[in-house]
């Protein structure tokens, strides 16, 4: 069984794929992690994470335990991410990893939920159920502005807003594996629901999938 949720930052996706992995007993992995883990070794080490061929190395070269550094939800990572990100290699490099997880569970789970911006359209466009999160910018950056606030970060509405249409933008826009839903997405607009109702209404689509 695999669920593939895709859809702009700060929709409600990453929640999302929480529950549905632990009410489905599924292994969950987060492939954001993966690109901010590949944009953070660049910056670390000095970098430009708009230098295609270093970026491609950096993904070739990623180790499990790189996803485990303390500073991959930040925004620092979140813009680096959105930059190695565009680049051909690093996706072909990133992508067997995310296809063998979710061919391979890891824990011997029945199955996987994977979140990401083209889990249903090329990760794994053979997915019994995909959803397109979504919500309208203002509410997205309302959410995230909340969330950095609450682990005591200085954050600026209107910083948060731009900094997310810009990442909206080059997420849309980039040539591979842009962010859209798959043709066979289910489209759920959680910019009036509360987590609660969104996964009513995903777990609705999937049993009705199942
Ligand atoms: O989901 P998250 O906000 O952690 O993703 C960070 C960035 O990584 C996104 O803005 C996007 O550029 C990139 N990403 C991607 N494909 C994925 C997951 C994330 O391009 N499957």
């Amino acid at each position: 069984m695999i669920i593939a949720i895709d859809g702009p930052a700060a929709a409600g996706k990453g929640t999302l794929a929480r529950r549905l992995a632990d009410h489905f007993d599924l292994a969950l992995l987060d492939t954001g992690l993966l690109y901010r883990a590949v944009g953070m070794n660049l910056v670390r080490a000095g970098a430009d994470p708009d230098d295609a061929a270093k970026a491609a190395e950096a993904a070739r070269n990623l180790k499990p335990e790189d996803l485990e550094a303390g500073d991959l939800r930040d925004d620092a990572a979140a813009d680096a991410a959105s930059r190695v990100s565009a680049v051909p290699d690093v996706r072909a490099a990133l992508l067997d990893f995310q296809r063998s997880f979710a061919a391979e569970p890891p824990g011997g789970t029945r199955g996987a939920v994977l979140d990401g911006r083209d889990i249903g359209t090329v990760v794994c466009p053979d997915a019994e159920s995909k959803l397109f999160v979504t919500a309208s910018p203002e509410v997205r950056a309302e959410r995230r502005y909340l969330e950095l606030r609450e682990r005591g970060l200085d954050a600026i509405h209107g910083r948060v807003l731009a900094d997310m249409k810009e990442r909206d933008a080059r997420d849309s826009e980039r040539t591979v594996s842009p962010l859209e839903p798959a043709k066979d997405a289910f489209l759920l607009d959680t910019s009036d629901l509360d987590a609660d109702q969104v996964f009513a209404a995903a777990l609705d689509f999937i049993n009705g999938n199942n």
